[in-house]
């Protein structure tokens, strides 16, 4: 059983960005941190990446700024499929706000901008933000796109994830393959579980081998990595360290016998001919726990005063009872 890592790159300029800076990501000192940095980085690899594009901010850069962006990825082999903001285009900011017939537009156009440019059928999707829901994927076979990648119980916007039970494997769908975003069990409080996002902006390098590693136990035949075409630009800056913790991935990746960097095409093809068989029902749920949560927080230190109070407040807090101790004992 091989276990397909796909790694999928949502690319976009925020609502006030530009794809220059967030899609290319030309920066200041003369060099890219974008989409040809990450494709560089997975073909060095001999792998190649997802590319889930927002079509819909053709609207207020140009049609030919997103041609420019198809033809790059496609051309060097990669997946092209779509990702939906539709706000540009249709003044909605999620494609949950609109019925089927509209969600069936507003695919629908997104579909035949990216199959003018490419020639090939667009066969997946995800929705911005995750807001899909039961609609969406009626939509999605009305159109003809048979994958969605929009399932995610870690993430609040997901309503998919409140209408469908997923059990963190790809299923059936109504017709339609899901393939849920992975997510993994942080830690738990009583009952209630933190779930994370595989997301490389959002786990350590620790916590993605270990997850690799119980989905090898497992046997899924998938993890469906996210990160974006802007992962590795912050503030204005490159993100080096962000960079390091995605080489890392992908030398890990290749080295590991039974793991193999596809595309979504790919695992789509491999789905169809009956040849990927989940050998359980039962839910995946890696499970980092709460040393390698504060590990990573310990990593951000210096990112923000959320992640640096975050990372000191424990020891300082250690210390503090230690100190109140040893004055009331002596
Ligand atoms: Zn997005």
């Amino acid at each position: 059983m091989t276990l397909h890592v796909l790694i999928t790159v949502d690319t976009e300029s925020y609502a006030a960005g530009d794809p220059d800076r967030h899609i290319w990501g030309h920066l200041d000192d003369g060099k890219e941190y974008g989409i040809r940095m990450i494709m560089d980085m997975l073909e060095k690899r001999g792998a190649r990446g997802t590319f889930y594009l927002n079509v819909y901010e053709a609207e207020r850069h140009g049609d030919e700024a997103i041609r420019a962006v198809i033809s790059e990825i496609h051309g060097r082999g990669h997946d092209v499929q779509l990702h939906t903001h539709p706000r540009d285009r249709y003044g909605i900011e999620k494609l949950t706000r609109a019925d089927v017939s509209r969600q069936r537009e507003i695919l629908a156009w997104g579909k035949d901008f990216i199959e003018a440019q490419t020639g090939l059928d667009v066969i997946a999707h995800r929705a911005g933000a995750f807001a899909a829901n039961l609609d969406t994927i009626e939509a999605l076979s009305l159109v003809g796109i048979p994958v969605d990648a929009s399932l995610s119980p870690a993430w609040f916007e997901s309503h998919l994830a409140q209408e469908v039970v997923s059990n963190n494997r790809p299923f059936d769908l109504r017709g339609v393959l899901e393939l849920p975003v992975t997510y993994y069990v942080q830690g738990r409080f009583g009952k209630r579980e933190y779930l994370r996002l595989v997301d490389i902006e959002a786990s350590s390098l620790r916590e993605l081998k270990h997850i690799v590693r119980q989905a090898l136990d497992a046997k899924v035949s998938t993890i469906n990595f996210l990160m974006h075409s802007h992962s590795f630009v912050r503030n204005g800056r490159s993100d080096l360290a962000l960079i390091k913790r995605f080489e890392a991935v992908l030398a890990y990746l290749s080295a590991q016998p039974g793991v193999k960097l596809s595309t979504t095409t790919q695992f789509h093809e491999l789905w169809k001919s009956g040849s990927l068989q989940e050998h359980s029902t039962e839910r995946f749920t890696p499970r980092t726990g709460w040393w390698l949560t504060y590990l990573r927080t310990l990593e951000s230190v210096g990112k923000g005063w959320k992640n640096t109070v975050a990372a000191l407040l424990p020891p300082v807090v250690l210390a503090a009872s230690i100190g109140f101790l040893f004055i009331v004992l002596t």
